[in-house]
């Protein structure tokens, strides 16, 4: 049985720990997080994927903290509890993992809800690992060694590059499930991929993305009717994860729309820029902007490829990440970088530009940052795009889903009538 050691009454995750436990993985981005769990299990973790969608777990989260914070928070928590009261988990045998953004946000102190959380329910002995990049918490028992930093790099992009490939292929397959099966056969290879030891994979990366795009381009697919095509952004829980947003994505395509969410990759390189733009304007380390701009950098030449690989193909590549920050000019100051700040607005108005002018915008109830950023902004982009047809959706504990259904089928017939107008 594992020691339990503290540092300034935090239980550490310790290196016998890393033998012994599972540790909990939130399910927030399905395309993304499946790949993140492989890459962690290929360096010698024990992760697994919490993939509940029962809302009501929230109530878990409800009960064991403050009723005020937001709701992804509280859809985290009680995902975690839920799964070690509820599913049979040994409690005395799990970790829990959380990301920790750095930010101004409230995104920052998830963590200490959590703890908290956990000492209400009587769980305080499971130990809880923040993921971030800046330093904020470190336990002996996990490392992000330069491997793993760059499987998680690779893991991305494949999510990534899944999502781009499963949305713009599965309105249009003509025999109904095929996209979604070959999407579980890559993923089962995937969990391979991730087995190697080299410290770096670009010619793999590159060789499985191209076989992947190769593999979709197959799908015989029927696009003579088109379908209008609707944008999702907003705060990044609700955006991506089903549970956050009641499963927003299966809605609008059985709605008869194509579906097009941003790159999860943007939001990261968001963060890391917002940081080096602190550091230009209020002083910092200049070697620490030097490397995030270098990161930054790195990270465009491998998208850039994978880009060139979907247009050579016939799919939609999507912006590169300085002409996506270039759109937000005008609207937003890039200064504006809590929560989504302003990579938000510069999302919506590449939709617009990009044939996808009918945008959900979900946002937690409450979330100043989104209100901002994203609500705020609406009457804004509408005088500019007088075409966009955007819909501000809050996702709430106690926001009822008629509600939300209602909203979004209101959005949609405006994109059907807009489309039957350029036909
Ligand atoms: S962005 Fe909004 S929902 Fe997310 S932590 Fe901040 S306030 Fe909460």
């Amino acid at each position: 049985m594992a020691e339990f050691v503290y540092e300034n009454d935090r239980l550490l995750f310790t290196e016998e720990m890393r033998e012994e436990y599972t540790v909990l993985v939130p399910q927030m981005a399905p395309y993304h997080f499946e790949y993140f769990v492989s890459a962690m299990n290929s360096e010698g973790y024990k992760a697994e994927l919490l993939k509940t969608t029962d809302y009501e777990l929230i109530h878990e989260g409800m009960k064991y903290s403050h009723n005020d914070i937001c709701v992804p928070a509280m859809l985290v928590i009680g995902q975690f509890i839920d799964a070690i009261k509820k599913r049979g988990i040994d409690a005395h045998k799990v970790a829990l993992i959380i990301t920790q953004t750095g930010g101004g946000c409230r995104a920052s102190n998830y963590i200490a809800l959590l703890r908290k959380a956990l000492k209400k329910a009587n769980l305080a002995f499971v130990p809880v690992i923040s993921l971030n990049a800046g330093g904020l918490e470190k336990n002996p028992g996990f490392k992000v060694s330069p491997r793993l930093l760059h499987k998680l790099h690779d893991a991305m992009l494949f999510g990534d590059l899944m999502m781009t490939l499963v949305n713009q292929t599965r309105p249009y397959e003509i025999k109904k499930g095929e996209t979604d099966a070959l999407r579980q056969t890559i993923d089962r290879e995937l969990e391979g991929y991730f087995q190697h030891k080299t410290l770096f994979s670009w010619h793999r990366q590159k060789r499985v993305s191209k076989k992947m795009i190769k593999r979709f381009k197959r799908i015989p697919v029927d696009r003579i009717k088109p379908k209008p095509k609707v944008g999702i952004v907003g705060e990044i829980y609700v955006k991506y994860s089903p549970l956050g947003n009641n499963h927003l994505e299966a809605t609008l395509e059985q709605e008869g729309c194509e579906v097009v969410t941003p790159p999860l990759y943007d939001f990261f390189l968001y963060t890391f820029d917002s940081r080096a733009y602190d550091i230009t304007q209020y002083g910092g380390p200049k070697k620490e902007r030097f490397l995030l701009k270098m990161f930054i950098w790195y990270v465009e030449v491998r998208r850039h490829k994978i880009r060139k690989m979907l247009k050579r193909s016939g799919f939609d590549p999507g912006v590169a990440y300085k002409k996506l920050k270039k759109l937000a000019n005008g609207f937003i100051n890039h200064g504006t970088h809590t929560g989504e700040g302003w990579l938000l607005t510069a999302e919506m108005v590449d939709l617009i530009q990009h044939g996808a002018p009918n945008i959900v915008c979900t946002q937690p109830f409450g979330c100043l940052p989104n209100h901002i950023a994203g609500k705020g902004m609406i009457k804004k982009l509408k005088k500019h795009y007088p075409e966009s047809n955007i819909v501000a959706i809050d996702y709430d504990t106690s926001a009822s889903k008629i509600n939300q259904l209602n909203r979004i089928n209101l959005m949609v017939s405006n994109a059907f009538r807009m489309l039957e107008k350029e036909d």
